[in-house]
């Protein structure tokens, strides 16, 4: 006995970098497992459609006129224990926040009590803000990854989970032996793969190549390697860090080739930041099908720079959205995509102004772009683009049921197209906005009581 459900109303999604798809009157059916087995363009009337064809279909979700169904958020890059202080500590360049702020925070992870909540609180805050997929690192204490994991798994959202590597260069208070670092990670990783759940994917996670020891590093390229896992860090974010970056690796090349060195860039690597590149280290990620997480809200707040994002994707290189939770002030990919909206019109104007020593021609981002990034770009990024990303018949029902009713965050007017609704969303909407949101067919957030 088949039991599918059908979303019926406006759908949109991306198709690629360059096409936005906006159907109107569409009809989207997942099974029960929350699979799409089926996506029709421009139905006019769906009791005439569903007479017509039998898809087995046990509920049936019509859209209003106000509303739209988009995939849901890939955040690329967030710290999940740095949510306690975040829009906290906004006065200080990395590594002076990192020594500030971020090291005592984390430090409290130690407690799994502590832990519990914290991740409780920061894993409910990203679904509502309709994050349905995040990257997270958490802190270099085992038992607490394990909690995060636990609670990731209840909540129902789909992750990368990282717990953080650090053996050199930190706090006395927050620092792992090598044998300890490697030790916890591999069973960090056995963790996370004994849920068998298709939503959680371990990932190695040295916090970046200061903290980290050769040796350290070559153990988790190795771990990386045996278990056919990602490896997420940070790269090129500030000028200092770079500097101390290099100093403590004078054989490698440049900061890239430190993690190309010790065999942490693979396709499935992907590096946060990545503002502060030479071309050979650009065409090195693109020669090793690296990804990049832009977080240009963190960029901004720790003043570590404006990323160029537009010279990653001449490149061919898959780029996602991070928020950086807490670099980044804001839990939102609505707020990334206007970070990056932002910092894109600053590159626009440093071209123009002569700032850059370069052409005075650059292409800004324009919306329909900022949106793949938060979606299907977000999804590449973490090898997941035949999971999730758009609405493909065969991936998973990753989506926002996105209202925008009056008395919420957007206006909508009558002369208003859906493309205008849906780019009004982009730059005005926010959680409010968010009747339902769905990872793999299951609601795991929303205003609405249910569905
Ligand atoms: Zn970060």
């Amino acid at each position: 006995m088949t039991s599918n459900t059908v979303f019926y109303g406006t759908l949109i999604h991306s198709l690629s970098l360059a096409e936005l798809e906006v159907i109107n009157n569409g009809v989207l059916i997942i099974n029960d497992k929350g699979i799409i087995i089926h996506l029709e363009r421009n139905v006019p009337d769906l009791n005439a459609f569903l007479l017509k064809h039998d898809f087995g279909i046990t509920k049936i979700h019509r859209l209003n006129p106000h509303q739209f169904l988009a995939p849901g958020f890939v955040d690329t890059h967030a710290h999940a224990p740095q949510y306690v202080f975040s829009g906290l500590g906004m006065d200080l360049p990395l590594l002076d926040w990192l020594n500030t702020y971020t090291f005592p925070a984390e430090s409290s992870f130690k407690s799994v009590e502590y832990a519990e909540k914290a991740y409780t609180k920061v894993v409910s805050r990203f679904l509502r803000n309709g994050t349905t997929t995040c990257s997270w690192f958490a802190t270099i204490h085992l038992n607490a990854c394990q909690s995060l994991t636990d609670i990731i798994e209840r909540l129902g959202q789909r992750a990368f989970i990282g717990k953080v590597n650090m053996d050199q260069n930190s706090p006395d208070y927050y620092v792992e032996t090598t044998e300890g670092s490697l030790r916890d990670t591999r069973l960090f990783i056995d963790y996370v793969n004994s849920k068998k759940s298709s939503l959680l994917t371990p990932v190695i996670t040295p916090r970046f190549a200061i903290s980290c020891t050769s040796e350290l590093m070559l153990g988790l390229g190795k771990l990386a390697k045996e278990y056919d896992v990602p490896v997420q860090s940070h790269l090129c974010e500030n000028h200092d860090e770079i500097e101390f970056t290099c100093s403590l690796f004078p054989d490698s090349a440049n900061y890239t080739a430190i993690y190309d060195d010790h065999n942490l860039l693979t396709d499935k690597s992907y590096m946060a930041h990545c503002v502060h590149m030479k071309d050979d280290e650009v065409d090195m990620l693109a020669a090793k099908s690296v990804g990049v997480s832009h977080c240009a809200n963190s960029n901004f707040s720790i003043h570590s720079g404006v990323c160029d994002v537009r010279r990653f994707l001449k490149k061919g290189i898959k780029v996602g959205l991070g928020t950086d939770v807490a670099g980044g002030f804001s839990p939102s990919v609505l707020d990334s995509i206007r970070s990056s909206f932002m910092a894109s019109k600053t590159m626009k104007i440093m071209h123009r102004d002569g700032m850059t020593g370069g052409s005075k021609e650059y292409e800004p981002l324009v919306p329909s772009e900022l949106f793949y990034l938060a979606t299907l770009g977000g999804a590449k990024v973490l090898g997941l683009e035949d999971t999730i990303g758009n609405f493909a018949v065969g991936k998973s029902l990753d989506a926002l049921w996105v209202d925008l009713a009056e008395g919420g965050p957007v206006d909508i007017f009558e002369n208003d197209t859906n493309t205008q609704m849906f780019e009004k969303f982009l730059f005005l909407g926010n959680d409010q906005s968010l009747l339902h949101v769905f990872v793999q067919g299951r609601r795991v957030a929303g205003t609405a009581t249910s569905i």
